[in-house]
């Protein structure tokens, strides 16, 4: 799979590339990433990639012109004749659709992503009309600038692709996972080394020591009782989740046993 991102600050991006799964999967030529700068794509002196809003305002914008040329250049295919099953334009936008582990799912199907960043006060919306498929935000929060957003979205996805992580379940079984088939049928053998699937979050992890400050691994992780490990995990994930996420636990694939624990732990206590 590869990834072009155009951005003012091309240094931004080589620590992030330089280390853990990312590092690993370029050099295993599992992902290929181009950092192209955007100033490459001027043609005055000043390599001017801003200018002032119309209608007045503050700050200033990322000028259309070497934005769609630096688009171009990639040898992507223009707007209407993009095959966006293959390929997408992405900008990088604080008004974008939520990044999610769905769309780093949907997106790690794809050959190509090209991530625009923007900084100022955002790009000119003719960019967004004529060479991008899709607007996404990584979250509810301002930055200043698309490069962490286009990080974050190279991290999520890569990590998705086979061969990227060493144990293919890795990511099939933890935080955000599928309610899916492999989940459904877990239910013999010694667990997963991550469980928290079916839309909740994970569960907590432990290794040695045995004992660290006075607090114990949970007696029931040592005993090599898969079933009894298996209820415990899933009774810590619903707990977390309905801590720190209720709002997951909507659309979470529940069984009766799930709903009935959670009952008992929202029933107020007489
Ligand atoms: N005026 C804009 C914010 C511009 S911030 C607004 O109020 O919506 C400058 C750039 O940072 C944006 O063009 C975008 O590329 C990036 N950015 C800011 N917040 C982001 C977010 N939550 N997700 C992804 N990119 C973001």
């Amino acid at each position: 799979m590869r990834f072009d991102i155009i951005t003012i600050f091309p240094d931004f991006f080589s620590g992030i590339f330089a280390n853990g799964v990312l590092k690993r999967a370029l050099a295993n030529r599992l992902i290929r990433v181009n950092v192209h700068d955007l100033r490459n794509f001027t043609h005055d002196k000043h390599r001017t990639v801003d200018d002032r809003p119309f209608g007045g305002g503050e700050g200033m914008v990322l000028k259309p012109e070497p934005l769609v040329e630096a688009v171009e250049s990639l040898g992507v295919a223009p707007g209407a004749e993009r095959n966006t099953s293959c390929e997408s334009v992405i900008l990088l936008s604080a008004q974008g659709a939520r990044f999610a582990q769905a769309t780093a799912r949907e997106l790690s199907t794809l050959e190509r992503v090209v991530l625009i960043c923007g900084r100022y006060e955002g790009v000119d919306e003719r960019v967004n009309e004529l060479i991008c498929d899709r607007e996404l935000s990584i979250g509810d929060y301002v930055l200043s600038g698309g490069e962490l957003g286009a990080a974050v979205i190279i991290d999520a996805t890569m990590r998705l692709l086979p061969g990227v992580l060493g144990n293919e379940a890795s990511s099939a079984f933890e935080s955000f996972g599928h309610a899916d088939e492999d989940y459904r049928n877990d239910i013999d053998g010694p667990p997963r080394s991550t469980h928290g699937s079916g839309g909740l979050l994970d569960y907590p992890h432990y290794t040695r020591p045995a004992e660290f400050r006075g607090l114990p691994v949970p007696e029931v992780l040592a005993n090599g009782d898969h079933a009894a490990i298996r209820k415990w995990r899933r009774e810590r994930a619903l707990e977390k989740t309905l801590r720190n996420r209720p709002d997951l636990l909507e659309n979470a694939e529940l069984s009766r046993e799930d709903r009935v624990f959670l009952d008992r732990l929202t029933r107020p206590k007489p």
